[in-house]
């Protein structure tokens, strides 16, 4: 069987943002290497080509967000998916990708053979259903961390008996109409927060529909520093300057949430009421009952979602659910919501390494039973390296660290003519939680997710600046990993 089937050096899983810099990556830096990326989907750009709804955007900064080998130069800081879209698709351009990338090719299973030292990969064309084999070296998995079929939907009493429709986020219907419609929106995530101002204009009636409150904060969108920088420094310094000082303040913001939560805690329930004025109940509105940042922070650029409930088209109502009826949703308080159009944003499903089934020499191996190296590499499983983002900063600054850091791998493994590296555990570890994270989505992933030690380099940084010291410039950045 194998002298037939193809092989590429290093295989890239997945064509969305990680996929797709860290592609670039490589070409730049190991361009004699043979490459292929293998994309589910029939086009590239993952998350920023699925989701499809009213106003859909970053709610990152875009100079964090961005790749570092490449500026981000649009005026504004939060971007909207389609400038996103089309900003992956141009680094993929000037890369020359596309003739590596194979659309409609779902990795289903990867078995690594020790004698031959290499994986073999189990595609299952999605436009057919045929089935073939790719074997390669080095396997960079960057498939996300959701179910791209199924979104997260909280179970509903009476959900069937509703005569309205149903809209999920995931799969937003192109033709959806809710011109002068009364629209209802189940959740208060950055899904929500962008959906109401960009729907407030043509509603009937606009509701967010939250159990409890999220922080906003209050952003601009454009960076203060971009006009007076562009003065005088090129565009690149300008990129570079504020993606740095962005990184600062992101890393700040979020020691300061850890070590004086209350400090921040006021400076963001002040900006809301600053933003809705005096008789605006903030505290059951907008008044979270955790620390900043025990949850993701949702970020509204020059406060827009605000200026949406300011001027009256949209209202937000923190209650519970009792269940839905064929007019809309009972409420637990006695009150009844009454709507054309249900939206129901209440997050994703996650999932973890997109359902690929990894086998050594036969044996199943079960991520969650093994550590993480580094955050990319699995305890005892050679040639492999997951790409997976912050989830306390922006995604792109961890996928970006993690291909630098497979590409001096790779360039030290031809170096020394190694073939395979192994993450190996030396002496005892004990296990802490992976993320100190309470989203519910981080709670829900906790059973799919590998163990994260109690040590270097076997403990998640969950920190830029760290990581970017211990990947970039630690000389013991190859500790605990085995060449052959
Ligand atoms: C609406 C939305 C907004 C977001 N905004 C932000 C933000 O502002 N800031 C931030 O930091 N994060 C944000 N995130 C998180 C976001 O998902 C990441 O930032 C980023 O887009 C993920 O990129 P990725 O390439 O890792 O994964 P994805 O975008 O999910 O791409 C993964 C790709 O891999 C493919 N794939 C998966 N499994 C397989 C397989 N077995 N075989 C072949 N191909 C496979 C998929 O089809 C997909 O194309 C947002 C998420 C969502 C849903």
């Amino acid at each position: 069987m194998t002298e037939n089937v193809e092989f590429v050096d290093v295989l890239v899983v997945g064509a969305g943002l990680a996929g797709i810099g860290s592609a670039c990556q490589l070409r730049r830096t190991m361009p004699e290497l043979s490459l292929a990326i293998l994309e589910a989907r029939a086009v590239s750009g993952g998350t920023w080509d699925l989701f499809r709804y009213p106003g859909i955007r970053s709610d990152s900064d875009m100079y964090t967000y961005s790749y570092g080998f490449k500026p981000w130069t649009d005026k504004s800081a939060i971007a909207d998916g389609d400038s996103i879209l089309n900003y992956i698709r141009e680094a993929a351009d000037e890369y020359d990708l596309n003739q590596h990338i194979r659309y409609n090719h779902k990795v289903v299973s990867a078995h690594w053979c020790s004698q031959d030292k290499l994986w073999t990969v189990t595609v299952v064309r999605s436009d057919g259903e045929e089935q073939l084999a790719i074997r390669c070296r080095f396997i960079l998995s960057c498939t996300g961390y959701y179910d791209y079929k199924q979104g997260y939907t909280p179970e509903f009493d009476g959900i069937d008996d509703f005569q309205g429709e149903i809209v999920h986020p995931q799969f937003w219907p192109e033709q959806l109409d809710y011109k002068d419609k009364r629209v209802v929106v189940i959740g208060s995530g950055a899904t929500a927060v962008t959906l109401i101002p960009s729907m407030a204009n043509d509603t009937a009636s606009l509701v967010m529909l939250q159990r409890s409150p999220t922080y906003i904060a209050n952003v601009p969108a454009e960076d203060p520093w971009l006009k007076p920088l562009s003065k005088f420094m090129p565009s690149s310094w300008v990129f570079r300057s504020i993606r740095w000082k962005k990184v600062l303040l992101q890393q700040y913001i979020y020691r300061l949430s850890r070590k004086k939560p209350r400090g921040l805690r006021r400076y963001l329930l002040n900006q809301v009421r600053e933003e809705l004025g005096p008789d605006y109940d903030v505290d059951t509105h907008f008044t979270p009952n955790y620390n900043p940042w025990d949850q993701r922070l949702c970020a509204v650029p020059d406060g827009d979602m605000f200026a949406a409930i300011r001027e009256g088209k949209a209202e937000v109502v923190t209650d519970h659910i009792d269940h839905f009826n064929s007019s809309g949703i009972a409420l637990k308080s006695g009150n009844q919501l009454d709507a054309d159009i249900v939206v129901i944003a209440t997050g994703l499903k996650l999932k973890f390494g997109g359902d690929i089934a990894f086998r050594i020499d036969g044996e199943e191996v079960d991520p969650t039973e093994r550590f993480v190296y580094r955050g990319m590499m699995l305890e005892g499983v050679p040639n492999l390296a997951m790409s997976v983002g912050y989830t306390n900063s922006s995604w792109t600054l961890k996928t970006d660290l993690t291909a630098k850091y497979v590409c001096g791998l790779l360039k030290k493994m031809k170096r020394g003519g190694y073939s395979s590296v192994i993450p190996t555990l030396s002496g005892e570890m004990k296990e802490v939680p992976l993320l100190d994270f309470d989203a519910g989505y981080v709670l829900r992933a906790r059973d799919i997710m590998p163990k994260n030690g109690d040590r270097k380099p076997w403990k998640n940084n969950d920190s830029y600046t760290k990581d970017y010291a211990s990947l970039e410039f630690n000389r013991n950045k190859y500790s605990e990993l085995e060449f052959r």
